[in-house]
């Protein structure tokens, strides 16, 4: 696997590649690769000639200082994961390498930035596009992967590539979870092992959602699932939602082609997110 910190150096080797007639896909992360980032890694193996991974904790979408922090940065494990799920490229820069001291990003984002993640992490979605932005234009994919888990942000991406015409197609890959339903994620390291029982609530709160879909209005779905959630010790809800899939906005009728549910939840200082399809096993 080559590595690169540089972004021009990393530009200039995948141009030649290009060049060469290999398809380029790529897989943007921040580190403490799990299950979940090496599916995309596997996905992005099986459609394109060359994988190119990127590890980078960005400060910009961070809107607590201690939370980026701390963020888990298992560099060597990290390496030894790619090693072994044939990454051939990894692009991994220092902050300084991304961004000047003096930077101004802003991009009309809808409603997106104005709802549930967006809402509640003002400013997060700012910083994921202008760390993706800057991350398609050093690597140039042609094809980008990107994990269902966080489906708002791939919303937000998707915006933002149509937005500003960048040639890259997005690939949404499915949600990886533990074997008892809960979805893999970096910070679940944090979690102590009673919370890591109590975070089996957001599983259990969306397979509640899709079992009631089969019977029950929108508006009973989420009175009883809200309900159950309140039943449940130690979690505290920001929202569960069903929005339409394809357009993402709130919904009240069963009457669009693909619902999703959300849910995000904290357990004690650590947020969790999670989403499901209710009306198809998978959109993608
Ligand atoms: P992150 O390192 O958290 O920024 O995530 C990098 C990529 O991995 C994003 O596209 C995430 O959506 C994806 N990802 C994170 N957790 C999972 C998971 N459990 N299953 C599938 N993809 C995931």
């Amino acid at each position: 696997m080559k590595i690169f910190n540089n972004r021009e150096a990393i530009h200039h080797y995948l141009d030649d590649l290009r060049s060469a007639g290999k398809s380029i896909g790529f897989v943007p992360t921040m580190g403490a690769l799990h299950a979940g980032h090496l599916s995309l890694i596997e996905a992005a193996r099986g459609k394109t000639d060359i994988v190119v991974c990127s590890i980078f904790v960005n400060p910009t979408q961070f809107n607590d200082k201690k939370d980026l922090e701390n963020y888990p940065r298992p560099i060597e494990e990290d390496l030894q994961k790619l090693r072994a799920f044939n990454c051939d490229v990894l692009f991994l820069p220092e902050v300084d390498e991304m961004y000047n001291s003096s930077e101004f990003w802003k991009i009309e984002l809808g409603n997106l930035d104005k709802i549930l993640e967006g809402k509640i992490r003002p400013g997060h979605y700012q910083g994921v596009t202008q760390i993706v932005k800057k991350l398609f234009d050093t690597v140039k994919p042609d094809y980008a992967f990107f994990g269902q888990k966080d489906y708002q942000q791939i919303m937000v991406i998707a915006h933002m590539v149509n937005k500003l015409k960048i040639r890259v197609k997005l690939v949404i890959c499915p949600i990886i979870r533990e074997d008892d339903g809960l979805a893999m994620s970096s910070r679940n390291v944090y979690l102590l092992p009673g919370q890591r029982k109590q975070a089996l609530a957001l599983y259990k709160s969306l397979t509640l959602a899709q079992e009631l879909f089969k019977t029950e209005s929108l508006k009973q779905i989420k009175e009883k699932v809200n309900a159950f959630l309140r039943s449940c010790p130690g979690i505290e809800t920001e929202y569960f939602e069903i929005f339409n899939a394809r357009t993402f906005e709130p919904i009240t009728s069963k009457r669009a082609t693909t619902m999703i549910a959300l849910v995000a939840a904290r357990i004690g200082k650590i947020r969790i997110i999670d989403n499901m399809y209710l009306n198809k096993e998978n959109l993608y």
